[in-house]
């Protein structure tokens, strides 16, 4: 299909990739990018790229990769609980900073012959182009403009994050909870340069209330950061920031957004990134998200014999892996909001369970990647040492005894037929697939919580999630059927 023109609306992430591999593909169509902000207007700090995102971008376009990785910052992961820290060896996770991506990604488009206008605001509806590729964001007025056509559901989640950062490198990623007298704060922070670090802070509406930032919130102008609760939260993470102090750019407290729409195209407007999907930051997926739709819409143009057939081709090849993805981000949201409850699991087990929280990295591949930290986990789980991890870890999960609530069982995947429900012990089913045993093990844990015994019954082609659940504290018993 011939394209003489393309109007890109938005020079975020998703609009400059798409723009640069839609001029690489098509050089004899015009491809124009319209963003409101001035080149240097961008906020935010790093965001963070995995190595399967790496992957895809390095079959897309080897040179935007080469340069973004030149530019980003590598990191191993950790989780500290109190005095304890448990770190995960370095993969290929990278993070960068916004706005350092943000100017490769425009240098790459104009090599490319992509024109950018900056500080233009438009709309979709006054571009006179053969396509519209709406890259607005997550607050997308296009989206807004098409609300119906495009069925759009927005979520609003109850817990609040801070996106700030500091003026140094931490040695690694990590996940650190801090207990105060107004409730926890949990950072998620990672670097992202020699003198920067993301520090993301999230926390529940009550403890935000009562540390008095809903007050702090209102008082703080779009333009400006709100100084009251970096200041807090200095203090808070005092151990973790080393003596440096926080620091902000447009920095208030937000509520999480989970964007969804039944169709992401209408006539020759065409939904991109943000705009269209977005996906839990926990899972730190948004970039990756917005550029990897970039991708798969600039080859389902090719496909089609008209617009109309190619962007149906693009939602058809696209929609599974983005809904996979917000699946896995909604339990990643979920865990995290309900991670304080978690505290008392030791550190070792708690990683365990994070890493395996949305079903995405079972526990034989964390073996594999760590086998020191599972091993430090499973003792945890054993209540003894673990010298040497079993080469099959999750039958080993699997036969663990257990003694609780006065009663003893050989192990802890109890026979067939042999799980009831009883005084002590909640019996639960985990359905059939994947997502409804996920759901299954999510409320054994809640019940877990009240200090009565779980068990669930899974299918046995399920016993990896199975000791996964039991390894991270989710559940008790398993019954595999
Ligand atoms: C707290 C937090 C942490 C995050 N951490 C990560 C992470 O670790 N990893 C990760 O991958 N992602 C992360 N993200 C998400 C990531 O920042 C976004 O998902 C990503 O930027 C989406 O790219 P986009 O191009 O779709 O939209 P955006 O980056 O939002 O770009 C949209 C652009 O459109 C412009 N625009 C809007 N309206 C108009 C208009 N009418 N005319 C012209 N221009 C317009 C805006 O100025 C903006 O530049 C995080 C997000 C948050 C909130």
């Amino acid at each position: 299909m011939r394209l003489s023109s393309v109007a890109v609306l938005g020079g975020g992430p998703g609009g400059l990739y798409a723009a640069r591999l839609m001029k690489l593909r098509r050089p004899e169509c015009a491809v124009t990018v319209y963003e409101q902000s001035p080149p240097s207007g961008t906020f935010g700090f790093g965001v963070g790229l995995a190595t399967a995102t790496q992957r895809h971008l390095e079959k897309a376009d080897p040179v935007s990769l080469r340069a973004i990785v030149a530019d980003a910052w590598r990191h191993e992961m950790s989780m500290s609980v109190g005095d304890v820290t448990v770190t995960l060896p370095a993969g290929d996770l990278i993070a960068i900073g916004r706005a350092r991506l943000l100017e490769i990604l425009r240098d790459q488009a104009l090599a490319a012959g992509v024109e950018i206008h900056d500080g233009t605001r438009v709309s979709a509806e006054e571009l006179d182009a053969d396509l519209v590729i709406a890259a607005d964001g997550v607050n997308s007025a296009t989206r807004e403009r098409f609300g119906a056509e495009l069925g759009v559901r927005v979520d609003r989640h109850d817990s609040l994050y801070l996106w700030c950062g500091t003026d140094f490198a931490l040695p690694r990623a990590v996940f650190r909870p801090e207990v105060t007298g107004h409730g926890t704060f949990v950072a998620h922070a990672y670097p992202y340069q020699r003198d920067r670090s993301t520090f993301l802070v999230e926390t529940d509406p009550g403890t935000w209330r009562r540390a008095g930032f809903d007050a702090t919130t209102d008082r703080t102008a779009p333009d400006q950061s709100d100084e009251t609760a970096l200041d807090h939260l200095s203090d808070v993470f005092a151990d973790t920031l080393r003596g440096h102090r926080l620091i902000g750019n447009r920095t208030r407290w937000l509520r999480f957004r989970t964007v969804t729409c039944e169709t992401w195209h209408h006539g020759n407007v065409v939904l991109l990134g943000d705009a269209a999907h977005t996906a839990h930051y926990s899972i730190g997926s948004g970039t990756k998200l917005a550029m990897e739709s970039g991708i798969a819409l600039v080859e389902a143009l090719d496909a089609g014999p008209d617009l109309e057939s190619a962007l149906t081709a693009y939602e058809t090849a696209r929609r599974p892996a983005v809904e996979h993805l917000q699946d896995t981000a909604r339990r990643s949201m979920r865990w995290w909001d309900e991670f304080p409850e978690r505290l008392d699991l030791p550190v070792e087990q708690l990683l365990i369970a994070y890493m395996t929280r949305a079903g995405k990295v079972s526990l034989e591949r964390l073996a594999r990647d760590a086998p020191a930290v599972v091993a430090a986990g499973l003792a945890r789980y054993d209540g003894g040492p673990v010298e040497r991890l079993p080469d099959d870890v999750v039958g080993w999960v699997l036969d663990r005894p257990l003694d609780a609530g006065g009663q003893h069982w050989p192990t802890r995947a109890v026979p067939c037929g042999g799980l009831h429900e009883s005084e002590k012990v909640t019996a639960l089913d985990a359905g059939t697939t994947r997502e409804s045993a996920l759901a299954a093990f999510d409320a054994a844990e809640r019940v877990r919580r009240t200090g009565r015994l779980v068990g669930v019954r899974v299918p046995d082609g399920l016993r990896g999630l199975a000791a996964e659940a039991l390894a991270g504290g989710r559940v008790d018993l398993v019954e595999l059927v």
